[in-house]
Order: structure tokens, then sequence, then C-alpha cells
């Protein structure tokens, strides 16, 4: 198609898409557009020809979608549900601060200077105390610090994937994940989130294709908020064990419970050594700190530092020292009680709006935690089309077709974060919502 063609063209790096305006050819420094704002750039050499220059690495070709919607034009007083964030007002500056001031005092100099690769010992400490928790049982050791959990998977993605090679992803899943993963040359699989795990499908892919491994969201998925019931955790593990197959449990939202706690860690009954957890600070605590940790297997982890060493020797120790200073502290539990509460009042606030403003035009279910509401336009609507009108209007969220490995799936769907903003400015985001979607579908 048409649209195939376009992405084609902007894989190689001829044309840009700029979402609600168009697609546009680049300027490359030997074309009239080059030449034009050499001009302008008086008495400077030639521009570098840039695009010719680059690595012919793999590229995901969906890389463009988020960077897209952060350039789109938004009105002033938009309404931002799209990034996946914490609320800023809830981020424990204040504690950070004294913390800072006190413990610096006291700190060996020592600990300022370069530290391990694997992370700081006291915090992997600390991690691995707080995993048992959970259930997982692993030591110090077998944790590892990254730079967000972002960095934790471009390093697995890293040591683990040849072009070619074979992963398994839940559809639709974190579009980070599936960026790292293309951008690594791996083809992807996809297993359809719903209530259930299409086990049969799963076994069929492990025999077929032999995948390196299956990243997973067990807990509050990103973007649909699915829990996977314990039955179906122990379901999963066991093909797992019988097929050796990897798998990548991303935790990221498991503490944002906002009734029960969730059902153990699929790590927690891993019982041949093959989940990798992973989890990070970002979502409980605030993204700025770049603070992320996997638990897995001693090799897994040695191998992993020695390609960390390439990219940023270790993880900033002052943020990582800042943090075992904060989980020392005692304070994260009843920040998490706060943020709980606070996020499930914002979920109900804003599902009670957008049944109010949209009523059957949209569908949705209630997430038992985490960031995001799930939506379904009842409808021949694409969410992209809305997206494109629904800016004009002051509101913006992220369009369901990015979080599929392929963007011609999930047209009707888009998801919305409600953990950033307070509620008038959720039931006003919704009556927006609402408001487009009413004159796009009478038209
Ligand atoms: N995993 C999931 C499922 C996420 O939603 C996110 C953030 N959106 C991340 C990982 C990355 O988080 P960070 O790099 O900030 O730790």
């Amino acid at each position: 198609t048409a649209i195939n063609a376009y992405r084609a063209l902007e894989r190689q790096g001829w044309v840009r898409t700029r979402v609600g305006s168009g697609t546009y050819v680049e300027r490359h420094a030997t074309d009239n557009g080059g030449r034009r704002e050499a001009d302008e750039f008086k008495g400077a050499a030639p521009l570098m020809p840039w695009m010719e220059l680059f690595a012919a690495r793999p590229q995901s070709p969906l890389s463009t979608i988020l960077r897209d919607l952060v350039a789109a034009p938004l009105a002033e007083d938009n309404i931002a549900l799209a990034a996946g964030m914490a609320d800023p007002n809830t981020f424990p500056i204040a504690t950070m601060q004294r913390l800072f001031a006190e413990q610096a005092g006291e700190t060996a100099p020592s600990d300022f200077g370069h530290i391990p690769t694997e992370g700081y010992g006291p915090l992997r400490h600390a991690i691995a105390t707080g995993l048992a928790v959970k259930g997982i049982d692993v030591t110090g050791e077998q944790v590892m610090t990254f730079a967000g959990s972002q960095n934790g998977l471009y390093l697995l993605a890293r040591v683990m994937l040849e072009p070619g090679d074979y992963v398994i992803v839940e559809a639709p899943t974190f579009i980070g994940a599936v960026q790292v993963f293309q951008g690594a040359g791996a083809r992807l699989l996809s297993l359809p989130v719903s209530e259930g795990l299409d086990l049969a499908l799963l076994e069929d892919y492990l025999i077929r294709y032999r995948p390196k491994f299956f990243y997973i969201n067990p807990t509050f998925h990103n973007p649909t908020g699915r829990v996977l019931s314990e039955r179906l955790r122990r379901d999963l593990l066991e093909v797992a064990a019988r097929y050796r197959l990897v798998i990548v449990e991303d935790d990221a939202y498991s503490e944002l419970f906002y009734h029960q706690p969730p059902p153990p860690p699929l790590k927690a009954a891993d019982g041949y050594g093959g989940v990798v957890y992973l989890n990070t600070f970002s979502k409980l605590l605030f993204p700025g700190l770049r603070v992320g940790y996997l638990a897995a297997s001693p090799t897994l982890i040695n191998r992993l530092a020695l390609e960390k060493q390439y990219i940023d020797l270790h993880t900033s120790n002052i943020s990582q020292w800042l943090l075992h200073g904060y989980l020392k502290s005692g304070e994260l539990p009843g920040h998490a009680n706060r943020v709980r509460a606070l996020y499930k009042k914002r979920r109900d606030a804003l599902a009670q709006a957008l049944r109010q403003y949209c009523g059957n035009d949209l569908s949705f279910s209630i997430p038992d935690g985490g960031f995001y509401l799930w939506c379904r336009i009842e409808g021949p609507l694409t969410a992209r089309d809305l997206l494109h009108e629904a800016i004009k209007g002051g509101v913006s969220f992220v369009p369901g077709d990015a979080f599929y490995r392929t963007p011609e799936m999930g047209g009707q769907q888009f998801r919305l974060c409600f953990t950033t903003h307070p509620e008038p400015l959720l039931a006003e985001a919704a009556r927006r919502i609402g408001d487009t979607l009413r004159r796009m579908t009478k038209t």
C-alpha cells in the first residue's frame, strides 16, 4: 500500500512524517534545500551529509511514532495523557534533599568515584532484600542496576540477540521494548493479550521458531492493565521450563495496585533459572532518577556488565546512593500508599468522566493497578484520526497502533495515562475527547 511505501522511505531516511501535518522529503546537504541552508550559514563549510554516514543497522519501524507525537504542535492548554508519567507533585523531592544533605558528609569520598559496573553494592543488597518480600530469593550479587530499565532492556538485547533471531512479545506491548528488539534485528512473534494466555500458540512458536526469549509484562500490563492470573503464571512457567524458554519479566507497575496486591512475580516461582526479572523506580518514585534493575543468573549479569562497560562504565552512583538512602529511611511504604490512593481516585475520575462524555462511543475496562486506561472506539473511526483532531481540541494520547509490532494493528484502540494530572484536568480531558468523538462520528 502507499502507506507501506511511505514507511519504507521513512526507514531509509528519505522522508519524515509529522503527525497531523504530512510527509516531507528530508533535506539532504546535497539537494537544493541543503544548499539553501548552507547559504544561510555564511562562510561555513558545506553541510555534512549525515544521512549518508549512519551505520546500516536495523531500525525499528516504530521509531518515529513517539518522536512525532512529541513533535506535533500542541495547544497551549493541552492536557497530555500520552506519556506514562507519575505525577511530578508526588516526587519526594524534600526527602531527597534532606537525605542528600545528611548523607553527603558521612559518605566515603570513594563512593563518588567509579563503582562496579554491576551497581552500587549497598543498593543491590537493599533491592535483594526488597525482592524477598515478593518471594524472589536472590542475593545482591544476582541484582544489577541500570540507567532505567530501558538501559537494561537495551543491554539484554545487545548480549542476547543477533539479527534474524526470534523474540516473542505480547500484542500489544511496551513500545520501548519492541523498538529495542527490532533495533537489534530481531523478528517478533506476537502473543495476543487477553484475559487468558494462548499457551498452544506459545508452544507452536517455541517448536517452529526457537525464540531467544519471551518478553512479558504480566502485572498491570502496559498498555492494557491486564494481570496474568496465578494459574496462568504457573502454566506459563511449566511450558517455559519444559522448553528452556527464557522469560524476560518486566514488572514496572506491580507496586501500583489499587485493590489487592497482585500475584507474586513469575521470578518468585522460577525453578529452572530462566526468568530474567526487570524492574524500575521510575513509576513508583520518579523517572529522572534513572535507576532500574534486573535480577537474574550471575552468568547473565557478568555478561551484561562486560557490555555495559562499553556504554557508561556504571549507572550514576549519585542516583544509586541517594536511592539507597531513601530505601533505608523507611519512607517508601508510606509514599507507595499515598500514590496508590491518589492514582486510584484519578483512575475512577477519568473512567467516570469518559462514561459521561463519550457514552457508548468508547469502551474500556477498569484496571486494578498501573497507569493506564486502554480504550476502544466503537465504530470505524481510527484512534490516529481521533488524535489528529483531539490535539487541536487540547488533549493528547497514544494511538493503539504504536503498541503493536506492526503499525497496521490496534487501529481503534488508544491509551490514556491517568496518573499525571489531578481529577478536574482528567474530567476536562474526557470532555474534550467526547466532543471530538461526537463531532467526528456525526459528520
Ligand atoms: N517497562 C515498561 C513496561 C514501561 O512502561 C517503562 C516506562 N514507560 C519502562 C519499562 C522503562 O522505564 P525506565 O527506563 O524509566 O525504567
